[in-house]
């Protein structure tokens, strides 16, 4: 199948140019050719698609969600009386949301198994391309332990989702081999405490460093990379050290991280979203206490640190954790990221360029030929106005190998 999508312009985030008078030609799923109508001869028996009034740009990558998280805050009673099952179905209305708000890749940080991510590419529900860690790993008493003080454990494991708790060296190569047999295209572990967890804290590193290197080393047999759930300042440099590749939050960064960072060309993905929307939810009456105290205590110096990275030229890659906010709504990202300091065409790097170069995931976040035909069109130029990529109803057109999941002129005609 050949489908032609003309546009009214075409933004390349790599160069930053605007190319007016656009169209893409995909055949078979990948690009073949795309940039000034003029220049690209459009084979006669391509499907046209009208993308008239609209700026097209490579589909969207997040670097950190979680579909099989509600978004909704948290509710014990709820998860208690939730099946695996239909925990598992969330993960695809959390799709079809992140393909409708033009996140067209993401990397998910757990919870979701490689099934999902099966399903998706078979063509059983429409979802964005998807890479999985299955289980986020983490210490005794560290970010995903889920015992609570009455002694009840809410990680139940399932053959595909192996259990979460780890603690030396050994037990991290087994663990890591169990999550990578169930499918896991990342190790996502966990060298800090967190803030929707009840029995840690945000600035107190976990795993050592031993630890930490045992499973990048597996990963890396494997290949695989690893990427750290890290707050604390300790936790941040113990996952540098160890060699881990992505720094997932990133609240308490310092001149030294941060050259740590520069040295090993480390990501950080920032995740800014995800404090707001505890607070969100707390204000909701959907969040317990703990959590409250923990997001409202770390919310300056996670921007901060944030900024500071900015400054000092870290590569940042777009991530939200979406799942503690509600599937979607993502998009709020690109103005937390514009308000530290960055520019219109580094948020939109950080999401399309950077991000596949982070994740590792071919043929996305480009439309040069051969990458995969996902695209998307909004009204307007969005290095002028970020909302347009900020919020799910901008995004008119949503384009992935080759075909409209999402076209509002479709839907109005
Ligand atoms: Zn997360």
């Amino acid at each position: 199948m050949i489908t032609a999508v003309f546009g009214d312009a075409i933004l390349d985030p790599v160069s930053g140019e605007t190319t007016p008078g656009a169209v893409v030609v995909i055949e078979d799923g990948r690009v073949t050719r795309s940039g000034a109508r003029d220049g690209v001869q459009v084979p006669r028996d391509a499907e046209r698609l009208d993308a008239s009034g609209l700026t097209l740009l490579p589909g969207l990558i997040d670097c950190h969600v979680h579909l099989t998280n509600l978004g909704e805050g948290l509710d014990f009673a709820r998860e208690l009386t939730t099946p695996p099952t239909l925990e598992l179905m969330r993960a695809v209305r959390s799709a079809r949301r992140t393909l409708d708000a033009g996140f067209t890749s993401v990397r998910d940080a757990a919870g979701t198994p490689a099934g999902v991510r099966m399903a998706i590419d078979a063509g059983y529900f429409p979802g964005p391309r998807m890479f999985v860690t299955v289980s986020a790993l983490s210490q005794t008493g560290g970010h995903t332990d889920s015992h609570f003080l009455c002694g009840a454990d809410l990680d139940i494991p399932l053959p595909d989702r192996p259990y979460m708790v780890v603690d030396g060296v050994e037990n991290m190569r087994l663990r890591v081999r169990e999550v990578i047999r169930a499918g896991a295209d990342w190790i996502k572990l966990c060298t800090s405490g967190g803030v929707l967890s009840p029995g840690d804290q945000p600035h107190h590193s976990a795993l050592t460093v031993d630890e930490i290197k045992a499973a990048v080393d597996e990963a890396g047999t494997q290949g695989r990379k690893v990427m750290a759930h890290a707050q604390a300042n300790a936790g941040i440099k113990n996952a540098l050290k160890a060699g881990v590749a992505t720094i997932e939050h990133g609240i308490w960064l310092d001149g030294d991280a941060i050259e740590m960072m520069l040295d090993g060309g480390n990501a950080l993905i920032p995740t800014l979203v995800a404090p707001h929307w505890v607070i969100r939810h707390a204000e909701a009456g959907k969040m317990p206490a703990y959590a409250i105290g923990k997001a409202r205590a770390v919310i300056d110096d996670h921007k901060a640190s944030v900024r500071l990275a900015i400054e000092s030229g870290v590569k940042l890659a777009f991530g939200t954790d979406t799942g503690v906010g509600p599937h979607g709504s993502n998009g709020e990202e690109f103005l937390l990221m514009h308000e530290l300091g960055m520019e219109p065409i580094d948020c939109i790097r950080a999401a399309t360029s950077v991000a596949a170069d982070t994740i590792g995931m071919k043929g996305v976040g480009s439309l040069a030929p051969g990458s995969w035909g996902d695209l998307i069109g909004v009204p307007g130029d969005p290095l002028a106005d970020l909302s347009l990529l900020a919020r799910p109803e901008n995004v008119h057109l949503v384009v992935k190998g080759g075909e409209a999941v999402k076209s509002k002129h479709t839907a109005n005609t």
